[in-house]
């Protein structure tokens, strides 16, 4: 009998995994409370916006979340999960630009750090009950 599957991965694989699935669970939680305050037994849709900045691997959350729906409140859900991009405005010079990661240089002067304006989002946006 095999154990465990996770084994086969390195150790910093697995503990990125468990941080997808951890903020899963939260977004599946989240979702019962709000189907319970409107007393309905389905969620019809969800919308969680993901942010490229914010440390959350998308495709991994979304496949967590995947795992996770079945037998869950969002069974039948339709799972949106939008991307917002990574956005910076240089310290130094003012200058905006897109991010790809958190410690991106100002492409203009090369100046560092910059202030991060945008994709660091990890929310639910919006939940359609029926
Ligand atoms: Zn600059």
């Amino acid at each position: 009998m095999i154990r465990s599957q996770a084994t086969c991965y390195p150790e910093s694989v697995n503990q990125n995994l468990m941080h997808e699935f951890s903020l899963a669970l939260e977004v599946i939680n989240l979702a019962q409370r709000e189907a319970e305050k409107n007393m309905v037994g389905t969620i019809q849709e969800i919308n969680i916006e993901v942010g490229d900045l914010s440390g959350v691997e998308a495709d991994a959350f979304e496949s967590a979340l995947g795992l996770l729906q079945k037998g869950s409140i969002l069974c039948e859900a339709v799972i949106n999960i939008v991307r917002t991009p990574g956005k910076g405005k240089c310290n130094a010079c003012k200058q905006e630009f897109s991010m790809n990661h958190r410690m991106a240089t100002c492409p203009k002067c090369r100046c560092f750090p910059s202030v991060i304006s945008g994709g660091e989002e990890f929310r639910v946006v919006s939940l359609l009950v029926e």
